[in-house]
Parts: structure tokens; C-alpha cells; sequence
């Protein structure tokens, strides 16, 4: 390296701390003075996305979440208030991947803010009910799988394009932006990696309640079978489902089956006193709760090495 080059390196060093405190001086000044007119007004369509949004904007933003606590975010539709609240947002942060189902009447609504789909650059997995006749609900039109945030190298993905999203409306604070992202990213390889390590030993197969893990089954090499195959937990449980699910248990000697924490634990429980075991929960974090998306993760990954190991 010649010393023109080193000078040059000496002096980025030097400007861009020094550019960085000037942007967040006036910044705090703002905050006093214009409350809220000064910050990114950011709707986010379910909880895990509402936790990214804040973890990635913190006081830069105003967070909103879309779907009220205890809803359910797959048949979800919102109010008139809820459209006219999105039309007043800057951001609107969704999953993608047809979870949002009412995002293209927002569109062509002329909604005139940014919407973020979450799910660009995720290779999508497609959902197996389409085809199937005898199971058909409107949620078979569906593109493909949107349970993408259950895997944790996803949900990386989605924190990403969350930051690059705020960065691009927001450029004055796109190096904040970025840098809440990677720190909450180290946080999300840390899960990834102990859950690849907890889970090696075990044994492969469980059965979830509705078809919400594919993404993390495929990343950690496990057999997701369901209790109800759609992918939307709405769907009903048969007689011959339930026949079927039992004595898929029995073959792959199957001590525990899952439910959700808001619905239908009786199914399961049904199919756990057939095969004698017993019922935990694996949340596909779909509605709203008082822990944090590593903490509920790391719950399932409990409730799984309980099943698998
Ligand atoms: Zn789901």
C-alpha cells in the first residue's frame, strides 16, 4: 500500500465518525422539536416483522403493528381505519409469498408509500394443498409456503431487507439502520447454530399442527409431517385425517405430537392419547406474545429436543 492510498484510508476513518455524530446531533434536535413528523412511520403486517422493524429502526421510526394481539394473521382482513391508517404510512413491512392477502387492494388503491416485501432473495417453497381438490379453500391460491421467518437463516434475510428498505427512505440514517440489522443478525447466526447443534443427534420426524415448518425442517434436516396439511391453521381435522396422523406416529414410533398455542390443542391431544405421549407446543409465531422471537424459538427448540432427542 503506497502512502497516497494509506492517507486516504487515514482520512475516511476520520471524516465519516465525525459526519456521523453531526447526523445524529440534529437528529435528537429534531425529536424535540417536530415529535414525530421527523421519523419513518412503519406499519408492519404481523408480530415477528414488528419486532425486526423496531429492532432495525429503534427511535428512528414509528412502529406500528398491523394485526391486533390474539389474531390469527392468516385470514386476517383490515377494517376501513386499518387502510386509511396503511394509506398514512411511509413503510409497509410485509411477509410476502401471499401472506398478505389484502396488500394488492392497497396497491390499487394507490397506496403511495414503500412496500417492503420481506421475502425477496428466499427461495420459496411451493405449498402442496394447491393441487389437491378435495381440500380446496381460497388459501390454495396461494403462490407458495409464506412461513419463511420460522427459519432463523430467512429471518436474516428479512431483517436485511428491512434495513436496506429504511436505508433507502431514510439515507441519513441508513449506516444506523445497518448496523442494528448485522448486530441483530450475529444474534440470529447464534440460534441457527445451536439449534443445527441441538438438534444433529436426534431423530428426524415430528408432527406439527398446521404445515407452518417446512423452511426450518428443510434447514435443519428434519421430516415435518402435519395434523392438518394446509398451510393455513384454520383448516378442518377429519376423522380420517386424524386416523391418518396416528398411524403415521405409530410407524415412525412417534412420542409427541405439537400443537399451537391458540388453537385446537384437543386434536392433539386426541392423537397423543391414542399413541401414548403427550402434547407440547411449536409456535409458528403467528400472533402477538410477550416473548421475543429468540425467545420463542429457542422455546421450540426445547419442545423439539423433548420429541426428537
Ligand atoms: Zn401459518
Amino acid at each position: 500500500m503506497n502512502t497516497q492510498t494509506k492517507m486516504a484510508i487515514v482520512a475516511i476513518i476520520v471524516v465519516i465518525p465525525l459526519t456521523s455524530l453531526v447526523v445524529y446531533g440534529t437528529d435528537t434536535n429534531q425529536q424535540f422539536t417536530n415529535s414525530d413528523n421527523s421519523k419513518l412511520q412503519v406499519i408492519s403486517s404481523f408480530n415477528p416483522l414488528y419486532e425486526f422493524s423496531q429492532i432495525v429502526g429503534q427511535d428512528k421510526i414509528d412502529a406500528t403493528l398491523l394485526v391486533p394481539v390474539g389474531v390469527e394473521p392468516h385470514d386476517w382482513e383490515p377494517t376501513i381505519k386499518d387502510v386509511q391508517e396503511m394509506q398514512k404510512s411511509d413503510i409497509i413491512v410485509i411477509n410476502g409469498i401471499g401472506f398478505e392477502n389484502w396488500v394488492d387492494d392497497l396497491i390499487e388503491n394507490n397506496y403511495s408509500g414503500i412496500i417492503v416485501d420481506t421475502s425477496n432473495g428466499i427461495d420459496i417453497i411451493q405449498s402442496e394443498e394447491q393441487h389437491n381438490e378435495e381440500q380446496h379453500n381460497e388459501h390454495d391460491d396461494l403462490l407458495g409456503d409464506p412461513h419463511i421467518w420460522l427459519n432463523p437463516v430467512y429471518a436474516k434475510i428479512q431483517v436485511q431487507n428491512i434495513a436496506t428498505a429504511f436505508s433507502n427512505s431514510d439515507a441519513k440514517n441508513s449506516q444506523f439502520y445497518h448496523k442494528n440489522a448485522e448486530e441483530y443478525n450475529k444474534k440470529l447466526d447464534l440460534l441457527d447454530l445451536k439449534i443445527q447443534k441441538e438438534l444433529s443427534e436426534c431423530s428426524r420426524d415430528f408432527i406439527a399442527f398446521h404445515d407452518a415448518f417446512s423452511y426450518f425442517a428443510d434447514e435443519y434436516n428434519l421430516n415435518q409431517h402435519t395434523i392438518l396439511t394446509t398451510t393455513n391453521s384454520h383448516g378442518e381435522v377429519t376423522a380420517k385425517t386424524l386416523e391418518n396422523v396416528i398411524s403415521k406416529a405409530r410407524e415412525l414410533n412417534i412420542k409427541v405430537i405439537f400443537s399451537e398455542e391458540t388453537v385446537n390443542t384437543k386434536t392433539s391431544q386426541i392423537i397423543a392419547n391414542e399413541i401414548g405421549g403427550k402434547v407440547l407446543v411449536l409456535s409458528p409465531l403467528e400472533i402477538v406474545s410477550n416473548d421475543n422471537y429468540i425467545t420463542k424459538m429457542t422455546q421450540n427448540l426445547e419442545n423439539l429436543k423433548e420429541a426428537l432427542c
